[in-house]
């Protein structure tokens, strides 16, 4: 038996300190704006290099926030990728704007940034980058083709805490950097959290004041804005595990470089990484033609596997109405017929990831028919 994802192994490892945190934000009944958050902020702010972390509701509020902050609403469009879990394109829609696709590169399936320039329009406002399974994007030619054209660059760190391209951290290379904090991610909470990082100190006390109702002092309003804040548990979960997270990612890492070198004779491929990226592998993704039956074969063996995404944002029913049907972005379309994802988090044992390995290798080495 290997679980997709076994986060009680994780907390096995650290519970002490959880409980510790846990305890201390029940005893202050810290639940709402408390030090937990300005404490959380500030360890993530210096732990990813940027100047502030507004820590929100979820990694879909980070990205709609970072959007208003960047001024970005009706009318406007934001260019983001096919491929990727659809709160990316679900924010630039809540803001009132339009998703504008481009279809990825065949090999990293990270957005393909030859093809910005043949979508741009007067309206495009902002690009969204999404540093997918872990993997960072190659940011100059995104950061050059917005600057170009007067864009705001946001990236997608949901996946990607700690990742770095060329030696900096994903998140340092856009205006703005959206996290999720979604229990399963590399860095989660237990429940809902997000945060935007930004140099803008101002856009940053304007991003405090939307997720407070418009406020930073109790009962004034300065403007419209929302409930979206981070809760004190939240906040305190995530400060207890930020320590840990560096070995974590590199845990991954061996992970991945042991699975690689266990698949590499077999007829399949795997997700390619960048040269220069230094991935955190949020997502193990190997791909082949025969990936529903491979799939089959393993669940039979206990082996749980995922699919990251089986549609396409542009094919969902949500997005009908762009009018983008199958055959508008091949290499999105084609990944989602042929990636697996195998079980990947830092707990995992080697006799898991043996067994993982083995039980592949059985697949394809099985007579055909
Ligand atoms: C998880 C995720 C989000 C959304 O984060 P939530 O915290 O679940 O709202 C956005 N983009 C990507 C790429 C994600 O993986």
């Amino acid at each position: 038996m290997v679980p997709f994802l076994d986060l009680h192994a994780q907390y096995e490892t650290i519970r002490a300190d959880i409980d510790a945190a846990v305890a201390r934000v029940i005893r202050d009944s810290a639940f709402i704006q408390g030090p937990e958050l300005k404490a959380f902020e500030r360890d993530f702010s210096l732990w990813c290099g940027r100047q502030e972390t507004v820590g929100v509701h979820a990694g879909s509020t980070a990205l709609m926030f970072a959007l208003t902050a960047a001024g970005v609403g009706p009318g406007d469009e934001v260019i983001t990728v096919p491929n990727s879990f659809i709160a990316t394109a679900e924010a630039v829609s809540h803001v009132g704007a339009t998703p504008v696709f481009v279809d990825v590169d065949p090999k990293t399936l990270l957005m393909d940034a030859a093809l910005l320039e043949q979508v741009v329009t007067e309206r495009t406002r902002a690009v969204i980058p999404v540093h997918l399974f872990g993997t960072p994007v190659p940011m100059e030619p995104i950061c050059a083709f917005a600057e170009k054209h007067g864009l705001v660059v946001i990236e997608d760190a949901a996946q990607a805490h700690g990742a770095k391209w060329q030696g900096k951290p994903v998140g340092s290379f856009g205006q703005y950097a959206c996290y999720s904090f979604y229990p399963g991610k590399n860095l989660g909470t237990f429940g809902e959290g997000g945060a935007v990082t930004t140099d803008d100190v101002e856009r940053a006390a304007y991003l405090r004041k939307l997720r407070n109702h418009g406020s930073s002092e109790k009962y004034l309003h300065d403007m419209v804005g929302w409930n979206a804040r981070m809760g004190g548990l939240q906040a305190a979960v995530l400060a207890a595990k930020l320590p840990h997270l560096d070995a974590w990612n590199a845990s991954r890492r061996s992970h991945a470089a042991a699975y690689r070198e266990a698949l590499q004779s077999l007829p399949l491929t795997f997700v390619g990484v960048p040269s220069g990226a230094e991935p955190v592998h949020h997502i193990f993704a190997v791909r082949t033609p025969k990936r529903d039956e491979l799939q089959r074969s393993l669940t039979e063996r206990g082996i749980a596997t995922g699919v990251h995404y089986p549609v396409p944002i542009h094919l969902q029913r949500a997005y009908a109405h762009l009018g983008k049907g199958p055959g508008s972005f091949p290499e999105a379309e084609r990944a989602a017929t042929e990636m697996l994802s195998l079980p990947m988090y830092a707990e995992l044992t080697v006799a898991q990831r043996d067994e993982v390995t083995g039980a592949i290798r059985e697949f394809f080495s099985a007579p055909v028919g």
